[in-house]
């Protein structure tokens, strides 16, 4: 079975396994080690890892990408020009309050679902669609249940919400650290955490239109800072910082992302509760001792 990667919420992995391909998201470690990667300037570490994983995995037979940002959609031009793997460029309109924005996202689906049955994947019926997404409806509920639970086993310590985009997979230490300066993440707001799922499916429309019912879940109920307007985005802080108990803010990004240096300011401005800005270049190895050091000092703060 072929194996797609992508690596924004946006893209329904249940679209995927529906053609009978195998989704991946991708959570790649640092790029270091592609001289051709590194070489490209001004990419957010994000995007650069991406690339090289991309480049790096044999197993990926091709790659979807979205216009989420500008620099995933430069990324995903340099993609295609370098013709490691096919690529396809999913269009997600930064509006979402009209029905003709949900519908233009409809129908970068089906031109998804298009690239797909080209790549070799088969074309599903609706009740295969159907099936798709129950199952990965489920295992959403396994992994929230999880989480919930790793929650409640490390909560000792102050309350933080760990707001951003996507982190690497060298990333993954930043939970221990705040564990050890004496706080804890009661609140994943970065990308691929709660605030970037689906919402449920319902039942009568994922039986009668399902790929409508697909569209609608994730169009309508992703929370995300590139959207317009992004007031989505407030209300959700407002209404999740309390329900968590939340002390303080941790805003993880990365100095190259426009998107979310341009929201670091009305967050400040707007979260009840103080704020981290933690800009990292993850460049080298101290990158996270430093953001160590900066987020122990913000702690003892909130003492
Ligand atoms: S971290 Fe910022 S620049 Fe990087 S992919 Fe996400 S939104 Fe784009």
């Amino acid at each position: 079975m072929k194996t797609i990667a992508y690596s924004n919420p946006f893209v329904p992995p249940e679209w995927i396994a529906a053609h009978s391909l195998r989704p991946r998201r991708l959570r790649p470690p640092a790029a270091g080690g592609d001289a051709a990667v590194e070489a490209i300037r001004g990419l957010c570490p994000f995007v650069r890892a991406f690339l090289a994983a991309v480049r790096r995995d044999a197993d990926i037979a091709a790659v979807v990408m979205t216009t989420t940002c500008d620099q995933m959609r430069h990324a995903a031009t340099l993609a295609t020009r370098d013709a490691v793997r096919p690529v396809f460029l999913l269009n997600v309109p930064a509006t979402w309050q009209t029905p003709t924005a949900r519908a233009l996202y409809l129908d970068e689906l089906e031109r998804l679902g298009r690239f797909l049955v080209e790549l070799g994947g088969s074309r599903p019926s609706p009740a295969r669609l159907a099936d798709a997404m129950l199952q990965h409806e489920q295992s959403r509920r396994c992994e929230a249940d999880d989480s919930a639970n790793n929650v409640d086993n490390n909560g000792d310590g102050i309350p933080l919400a760990l707001i951003g985009g996507p982190l690497l997979e060298d990333d993954e230490p930043i939970f221990d650290l705040i564990h050890q300066a004496g706080g804890y993440v009661a609140l994943d707001g970065t990308e691929g955490g709660p605030r970037t799922l689906p919402a449920s499916f319902d039942r009568e429309q994922l039986e009668s239109e399902p790929l409508a019912e697909l569209a609608r879940a994730y169009f309508d109920a992703i929370v995300d800072p590139f959207r317009r307007p992004n007031d989505g985005f407030y209300r959700w802080l407002a209404r999740e910082l309390p329900r968590r108990q939340v002390r303080g803010v941790v805003l993880w990004r990365y100095v190259w992302c426009d998107l979310w240096h341009a929201e670091a300011h009305r967050m400040k401005q707007t979260c009840s509760v103080p704020l981290l800005d933690l800009d990292t270049c993850r460049d080298d190895d101290g990158s996270l001792q430093r953001a160590a050091g900066r987020i122990e000092a913000f702690l003892e703060m909130l003492q």
